[in-house]
């Protein structure tokens, strides 16, 4: 046993650094972890899952309006808000208590406070220090918005999970992950919103057909998509706050919210003085097992701005403690990881998208499928589902599927297995199909529109 005080000491009790205590605990490490928010970190507190839930309430506007197609008739409906945040307030407390009850059930230590670097193996908690063999960063990231005029007035997804009301007018900027997931929120929930991008279509790093479906079925749900726009100022005013559009217009909202990215939560941590390698993002510099520029400090999750997926951070926290008080070797490979963004039409992906695919994977074949869901022949409405298959052509395995439309994250999750087990075509031609799905697609798709490389 080491003559400090733990064998490890993890700064940051989010998704990655809860998971790499309890393992290592579990290997029989000495753990201490510090937080100075709220066990969980931003998945459980103030991201993935409180989002999810607020996806979920967003929906029932549209079932109770497709209701009519499918011959039901629904008396008068009545939302509110603060219900559904106190409801959602409950369930992010016991999940809370979860996350606290695995810690101390593997006889992690836990310091609610902030912790700071003062040397490789001391950690400054308050008026106290701590020693500890190894030191585990997982301090996460935080939202990041750019400099203009009125900024101040802005909320970001941080605030917008604690609002009093559901603004009536709500703008959005930024077409990312975050942007595109609450337009769909406050809109599905009865808001107007407008979402301005500076881009020519939302998600970009997305396959192109994603792009486009995205964009264009937001704009069907009414969504007042603004692209290759962006704010120049903003201005609190009697009636709310005004935008200023680079084009000159203007836009008058009760609620501006900015999505326009995260960057390491590494403020007040010591780590350059500590002597730990940091770009200049903040982003912590790591290797393949999460070994930073330090023998003994190591970093995972969205600090090390490698794949910033919460399933990442907990597969780094995961990898690393088993490594190193597991004496496994696990190094972490972030190729083929799937995601989904919760968007309204919803996205699932895995693999390499139409554009990237030649580069990396050499000639390709693309497979296609646009179609209306069948739930919608009824319901009424207009929009699209999209599904498509990048297959290299030499080796026949599909390094690509995308998927746009109801329960794409829940369908590309299995197809994902297939994907990140190289199989080809053929496996896939080979499957039966489940009838009558839209996933069904995947497997029946016989004859690519195109091919590059
Ligand atoms: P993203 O990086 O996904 O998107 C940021 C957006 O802001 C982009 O559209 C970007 O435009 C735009 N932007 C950046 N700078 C400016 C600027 N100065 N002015 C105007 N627009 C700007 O970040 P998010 O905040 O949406 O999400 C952060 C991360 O959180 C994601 O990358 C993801 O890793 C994670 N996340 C994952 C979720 C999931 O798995 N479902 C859900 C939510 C978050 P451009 O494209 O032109 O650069």
């Amino acid at each position: 046993m080491s003559d400090f005080d733990f064998d490890l000491f993890v700064i940051g009790a989010g998704s990655g650094g809860v998971r790499a205590a309890r393992i290592s605990a579990g290997h029989g490490a000495r753990v201490g972890i510090c937080e100075a928010s709220r066990v969980g970190g931003t998945c459980v507190i103030r991201g993935c899952v409180p989002k999810k839930l607020l996806v979920y309430a967003s929906h029932v506007a549209e079932e109770i309006e497709d209701a009519a197609g499918f011959g039901w008739t629904v008396g008068p409906t009545q939302f509110s808000w603060p219900k559904l945040i106190q409801a959602k307030d409950q369930e992010i407390d016991r999940l809370n208590k979860i996350y606290l009850g695995l810690l101390s059930n593997a006889g992690v230590t836990l310091y609610e406070t902030h912790g700071e670097l003062l040397d490789p193996h001391t950690v400054r908690l308050g008026d106290q220090t701590v020693t500890a063999d190894r030191i585990l960063i997982a301090v996460g990231g935080r939202p990041w918005v750019p400099e203009i005029p009125g900024i101040e007035h802005v909320i970001t997804s941080d605030e917008a999970f604690h609002l009093d009301e559901l603004p009536p007018r709500v703008a959005l900027v930024g077409g990312g992950y975050i942007a595109c997931e609450f337009a769909g929120i406050f809109r599905g929930l009865g808001a107007e919103v407008a979402q301005i991008y500076r881009g020519d279509a939302v998600l970009r790093g997305f396959d192109s057909d994603v792009r486009r479906i995205v964009s264009e079925g937001q704009r069907l749900k009414g969504i007042d998509l603004r692209l290759e726009t962006n704010v120049s100022s903003i201005e609190k005013t009697a009636g709310g706050q005004v935008l200023t559009l680079d084009n000159g217009e203007t836009m008058e909202v009760d609620q501006v919210m900015y999505a326009t990215g995260r960057v390491p939560n590494v403020r007040g941590l010591g780590l350059r003085e500590a002597g730990v390698e940091v770009r200049a993002g903040g982003q912590v510099v790591v290797d393949e097992y999460s070994r930073t520029n330090l023998d003994n400090v190591f970093a995972v999750g969205d600090v090390t701005n490698r794949v910033n997926l919460t399933p990442v951070a907990t597969y780094e926290g995961h990898s690393f403690a088993d490594t190193e008080f597991g004496g496994m070797n696990r190094p972490v490979n972030h190729q083929l990881v799937p995601a989904a963004v919760f968007c309204q039409p919803p996205v699932g992906t895995v693999g390499w998208d139409e554009e990237d695919a030649a580069n990396h994977v050499g000639p390709v074949d693309v497979y296609y499928s646009e179609f209306r869901p069948m739930k919608h022949t009824l319901s009424g409405r207009e929009e699209k589902a999209m599904m498509k298959l990048i297959v290299a052509k030499e080796s026949n395995k599909v390094v690509g599927v995308h998927v746009v439309g109801p329960d794409a994250p829940e369908i590309v999750q299995g197809f994902a297995v297939a994907v990140k087990s190289g199989l080809t075509k053929d496996h896939f031609d080979q499957t039966i199909g489940i009838h009558p799905t839209a996933a069904e697609e995947l497997v029946t798709m016989r004859s690519p529109v195109r091919s590059h490389g």
